[in-house]
């Protein structure tokens, strides 16, 4: 049976960590503060924000929310950003995804300060990882990086499969996993022979958004499976892109739905932030 990678328990572990860092830098009269704009009411968006708050609080990070009306016109929420973004006291912005239809999603991460894009989604921060300057990283990739890491999972020189191409999600994802010196393949869509390309990863991380797609014959004896889907199956279950059980009983290490990826990009935004001071 295959090593469980425990997301929760390292999820919880860098935020105690960034809990102890935030507390010494209160002590010198510095606080970290986080902006968390919401427009509208989708209740998965209200979720995600609530958690967000929730984890702010928990390490000391001051939150400022701003929970705007659907009818939301771009302006306005341009000229909100523009304000936090000259605002000296806010270190980190956060517009939560998807914003409504009249509302154009790039603008409004281009208009959020580089300094300030703690969800690492700004151009010029996805230039900075490609090109490997020190830069703010996609939160959910940057966990998977942390599951490995401290998992003990050797990542230089390993065959990596990246299954999924999206700019959240795969793509940095495959620019991470290269830096840490693994031979990335990306795979996507348009990809032949997708199973027999997953059987040559060392390390294979999933990010299709189809549940249960990957099964055991993707699956090479031995590798290091990440699910980062997640999804919810006939009977209300959370589940991921991976068939867990009988992958589980193939790879050497795999990450649960839930409990593995899923609370690492929350801990790794509220990283992101504390990080954002130590570039300052
Ligand atoms: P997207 O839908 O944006 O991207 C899915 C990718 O998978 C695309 O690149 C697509 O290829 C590829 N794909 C789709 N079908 C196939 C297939 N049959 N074979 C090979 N590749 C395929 O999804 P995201 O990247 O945003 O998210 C992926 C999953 O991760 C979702 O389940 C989502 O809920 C989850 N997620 C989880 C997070 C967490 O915190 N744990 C955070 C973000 C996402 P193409 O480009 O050719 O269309």
């Amino acid at each position: 049976m295959a090593q469980i990678i425990d997301g929760k328990k390292i999820s919880q572990d860098i935020k105690d960590e960034l809990k102890e860092k935030v507390t010494a830098l209160k002590d010198t009269g510095t606080e970290v503060a986080l902006a968390v704009i919401q427009v509208g009411n989708d209740p998965a968006s209200s979720v995600y924000v609530r958690n967000k708050k929730k984890a702010c609080e928990y390490i000391g990070i001051r939150s400022l929310s701003y929970e705007l009306p659907e009818e939301t016109t771009e302006d306005a929420l341009i000229e909100l950003i523009e304000k936090l973004n000259k605002d000296e006291t806010v270190n980190g912005i956060l517009v939560q995804l998807p914003v409504p239809k009249h509302i154009d999603p790039d603008k409004i991460i281009r208009t959020i300060s580089p300094e300030k894009d703690v969800d690492g989604f700004h151009p010029q921060n996805v230039g900075k990882l490609v090109i490997g300057e020190e830069g703010f990283v996609s939160c959910t990739p940057a966990g998977v990086i942390q599951l490995l890491k401290r998992s003990g999972i050797e990542i230089s020189g390993k065959n990596c499969v990246v299954v999924g191409r999206s700019n959240i999600v795969g793509k940095p994802m495959a620019l991470l996993m290269l830096r840490e010196n693994a031979t990335v393949t990306i795979a996507h869509s348009k990809t032949k022979n997708l199973k027999e390309l997953c059987q040559t990863a060392d390390i294979l991380i999933v990010a299709i958004g189809k549940p249960q797609f990957i099964t055991a014959d993707y699956v090479k004896e031995g590798a290091v499976v990440i699910d980062v889907g997640i999804h919810r199956d006939e009977n209300n279950k959370l589940c991921g892109d991976v068939r867990y059980e009988e992958v589980a009983e193939k790879a050497s290490a795999i990450t649960p739905v839930p409990g593995g990826v899923g609370p690492m990009t929350i801990a790794m935004l509220m990283s992101n932030c504390v990080e954002s001071l130590d570039r300052e």
